[in-house]
């Protein structure tokens, strides 16, 4: 038989999908970067997935694999490596002694038929299924694989010994669990940040138990556990990553904080390791910082129509003064001032940023890291810098009257101040200022605009189906009790890990000071605060989150957790 190969290009021309002068772009922008064709022509926008997935059943007759209803047999994982479904994108779905059921993001990847084929010597039965859902189906198949194996030898190397293994300080910045010849306590704490990576997770807790170490994950804001590790090679897995931050493997009783610079998959993340000692041993976090993040822009947070126009008006307007962002932890305040700074980073501004945690880094601006223990405060670090002739300072956090003072005199004598405060509502930061003895009349001058956020997860797009609010949220979101509004919700799918969700969104109240508010602050007056809030034009944070319901971005349930009832 003789084998005749159809590039996947050719085949979406032919079909229509695609026009010819749309897969010449594509090919131009494949160049050189090893990006797969149909991945490209996906993420830029030329044909959605399910296009692609139509184009390949109906013209290669390639069957479809929902993989999300499909059990794999756990000896898949055996019959082909890991290395090779991560490299082609491919997941073996079943087997007989003869063939092998191959899902495939590109059924007519030639390369990766071929090499599936002599590795497992069975002919390959190529099956069609999504990206996410591949990349999610390998990572349950093979997931904990690595992580087990170095569990399985750090277990054996163990008997006998009564200390926990530190691993040798050779440095291995490289996170790969594949990697030969590295010491067990090495290939698992990679797997586990290569898992953590993975999933888009945040950050990742190790929370010494009685009997265990569980290993949770935070991703769009919740935690969810992915491993567990037996209690005695909890201390070695400690020690690697004390040692990976170079911290004191010997102090076990204290907090501790460090962090490294890993490399993974080509990019390289920030890791910022914290230690607490608990009743049962210490508690690991770890922090992934990406370097590069999208985010950072006023589409990235969230922020739309007239919310984005207000948005803009306060920043360009505002060349001094105060611009608080308010909200509890996890709203996303850290991002919006990100985001002011990118807007207003410039080569003839001195732009200075004091950070606690220093969350990304970004040129033209000079960005210190806070360090309470070692004495660097925010209060300490807003005077040298004041010295330095600043024009825009950020403070990470406002947490204390003096920190809040230097602030607000800075703002009032002719520098622009960006903070967050960590308060619920606008009024209620009025509130936390006075109460930590900042002067009305300080407060007053210094105040030009006040941005109240939450962050809601965003409804999975690729599983979203419409339903019928009830009464009560109808009414939770002050919508008149008839009506034939439509909500919606995520059903779950592979593309989001069954939780119907798939990142984040912002939810603002941005509000611009006026005359009236400025009067009612410099009384120091509360109610007369609340008052001239009132009747301050903005829109509030609930019409917001209304908007983002009706929209199809968020449930209703999101928003009662964000924001309460
Ligand atoms: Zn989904």
């Amino acid at each position: 038989m003789t084998k005749k190969y159809i590039r996947l290009g050719d085949l979406l021309v032919k079909y229509g999908a695609i026009t010819q002068d749309q897969l010449e772009q594509a090919l131009a922008m494949q160049k050189g970067t090893g990006r797969r064709l149909g991945a490209l022509l996906i993420e830029e926008g030329i044909i959605h997935e399910n296009q692609l997935i139509d184009a390949l059943t109906t013209q290669l007759g390639v069957e479809y694999v929902d993989l999300s209803k499909v059990e794999i047999p756990a000896e898949m994982a055996r019959i082909l490596p890991k290395n090779i479904a991560k490299k082609y994108m491919v997941v073996p779905v079943n087997a007989t002694r003869s063939e092998l059921f191959l899902a495939m993001t590109d059924p007519l990847n030639f390369v990766a038929v071929e090499e599936v084929t002599a590795v497992t010597r069975r002919r390959v039965v190529p099956m069609i299924t999504t990206e996410a859902a591949a990349q999610h189906a390998i990572q349950e198949l093979y997931g904990s694989q690595g992580a087990n194996r170095a569990i399985e030898e750090m277990r054996f190397e163990l008997s006998g010994q009564t200390e926990p293994l530190v691993p040798a300080a050779a440095e291995n910045l490289v996170v790969d669990e594949e990697e030969k010849g590295t010491a067990p306590a090495i290939r698992l704490v990679n797997s586990i940040i290569e898992r953590g990576y993975a999933e888009r997770a945040s950050d990742i807790h190790l929370e010494p138990g009685e009997d265990h170490m569980s290993i949770r994950i935070r991703v769009d804001g919740l935690l969810r556990e992915v491993m567990a590790v037996p209690k005695e090679l909890e201390g070695s897995v400690v020690s690697r990553l004390k040692i990976m931050a170079r911290m004191d493997i010997s102090q076990r009783n204290l907090p501790q904080d460090g962090h490294v610079n890993v490399t993974i998959r080509r990019e390289t993340l920030d890791l910022r390791i914290s230690t607490l000692p608990t009743v049962y041993g210490e508690k690991v976090v770890i922090r992934l910082l990406r370097k590069n993040p999208e985010l950072i822009s006023m589409e990235g947070i969230g922020l739309q129509g007239e919310n984005m126009r207000r948005f803009r008006e306060l920043i360009n307007d505002t060349r001094e003064g105060a611009i608080l962002m308010v909200g509890p932890t996890g709203s996303g305040k850290t991002s919006t001032m990100y985001t002011i700074i990118e807007m207003l980073k410039d080569e003839t501004v001195n732009l200075v940023s004091l950070e606690d945690p220093v969350e990304f880094y970004m040129d033209q601006v000079c960005q210190v890291q806070i360090n309470e223990r070692t004495g660097l405060t925010f209060a300490g670090a807003l005077r040298s810098v004041l010295r330095q002739d600043p024009d825009i300072i950020a403070v990470g956090e406002i947490r204390d009257g003096e920190t809040a003072d230097i602030a607000m005199r800075a703002a009032i004598t002719g520098h622009l101040v960006l903070s967050t405060i960590h308060t619920n509502s606008a009024l209620s930061s009025m509130g936390r200022l006075l109460d930590i003895g900042v002067e009305p009349y300080v407060l007053a001058g210094a105040l030009r605009g006040i941005i109240s956020q939450r962050l809601l997860r965003r409804i999975c797009p690729q599983c979203r189906e419409s339903r019928t609010p009830t009464a009560q949220e109808r009414e939770y979101l002050g919508l008149p009790a008839e009506g034939d509004e439509v909500f919606y919700r995520g059903a779950g799918c592979d593309a989001c890990f069954h939780s119907g969700y798939r990142g984040r969104v912002g939810a603002f109240e941005i509000l611009r000071v006026t005359p009236a508010f400025r009067q009612a602050v410099y009384a120091g007056d509360r109610s007369g605060i609340a008052d001239a809030l009132a009747e301050t034009e903005f829109t509030p944070l609930m019409d917001n989150c209304r908007d983002l319901v009706l929209q199809g971005i968020t449930t209703v349930d999101e928003v009662q957790r964000a924001v309460g009832r």
